[in-house]
């Protein structure tokens, strides 16, 4: 049996368990060790049967709790280079500046009216848990677990080359956004398969071809246009948002799902949804609307991941 399990999904944390009989992914780890453990286990999940972590880019709702994760359950994390890199480059700055340092630097910019370094990035309590394990786990161990980039294992993949986890084949495909070398994901064993594709500022002509006959299509649905144009974010952050190196609107997501998408998957669930420029109602009927003429019992079941509870299982 396949199984898809969406622990988090939004601006303030991604992360989603992709299984199948034999095999355990951990696709992103975008909330701490704790709250990844927490939801695994309110969903049924045992992390420790995890096999590898997948990571899809270096954004901090995609990486916040990795190090930590990887360490406590000693598996292998796949990255392509750049985002490897990439990722090394976000955790080194952090490595100079104590814990302590931190913090007081933080309170000063809060004493300040500062706004947060990423205004997507608004909750900060669960990186605070994070640096305090790792703070804590510097300090027990000498030697290389100092370093906060230590991996038990790296394994690099290229996007357009497919790869095995176990028995679960995995294609990874580029995406239009801005980081280092993000990517979207295939998975498929027994026969199912399964398509993630968020954090895309357009959908290009790759990411179409890949997403076709899957039997779950995880999609970005991220803003409702004039909710993001008229909301509170400065200028320049929404330009991003908006941009073909941003995230998917919801008119987007409804335009693919009418025109290009091919209506077989079992299950569509929208994903990483703003929580200042989307309401669950507007992408609902968004791609409801899109969906309606291939509206039947067995196809197009819409699902919203949501930020804050897990997905309730996904089973094939
Ligand atoms: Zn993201
Ligand atoms: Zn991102």
């Amino acid at each position: 049996m396949v199984k898809m399990t969406v622990l988090a999904s939004g601006s303030r944390g991604n992360s989603t368990v992709v299984s199948s009989s034999r095999t355990r992914i951990l696709v992103d780890v975008g909330l701490s060790c704790r709250e990844i453990f927490k939801r695994m286990a309110a969903a049924g999940e045992d992390p420790r049967t995890l096999d590898a972590i997948l990571i899809t880019h270096e954004h901090q709702d995609h990486v916040q709790g990795l190090a930590v994760t990887a360490r406590k359950l000693g598996i292998p994390v796949y990255f392509t280079e750049p985002t490897h890199r990439a990722w090394i480059r976000w955790m080194t700055p952090q490595k100079k500046m104590t814990y302590a340092d931190w913090l007081a630097a933080r309170k000063a910019a809060a004493q300040a009216g500062a706004a947060p370094a990423n205004p997507e990035i608004e909750d900060r309590e669960a990186f605070e848990e994070e640096r305090e394990e790792l703070a804590a786990v510097s300090q027990a161990k000498p030697g290389p677990e100092k370093d906060p980039c230590a991996l038990p294992a790296v394994e690099y993949f290229s996007a357009g080359d497919g790869f095995c986890v176990g028995d679960i084949s995995v294609t990874p495909f580029t995406i239009p956004h801005d980081a280092a070398d993000p990517v979207g994901f295939v998975f498929e064993a027994e026969g199912v398969r399964i398509g993630l594709a968020t954090d895309l500022g357009y959908m290009p002509p790759n990411a179409k071809r890949h997403l076709k006959r899957c039997d779950v299509l995880m999609l970005e649905s991220n803003h409702d246009l004039d909710m993001l144009r008229d909301g509170p974010y400065p200028w320049s952050v929404k330009q991003r948002v908006m941009s073909r190196m941003g995230h998917l609107s919801n008119l987007a997501a409804a335009e693919f799902l009418e025109t290009e998408y091919d209506g077989g998957a079992a299950y569509v669930v929208l994903a990483h949804l703003s929580e200042n420029n989307n309401l669950p109602e507007l992408a609902r009927v968004s791609a409801e609307r899109a969906l309606r003429d291939r509206a039947s019992l067995l196809t197009n079941e819409l699902l919203l991941a949501t930020q804050d509870h897990p997905l309730e299982s996904i089973l094939l």
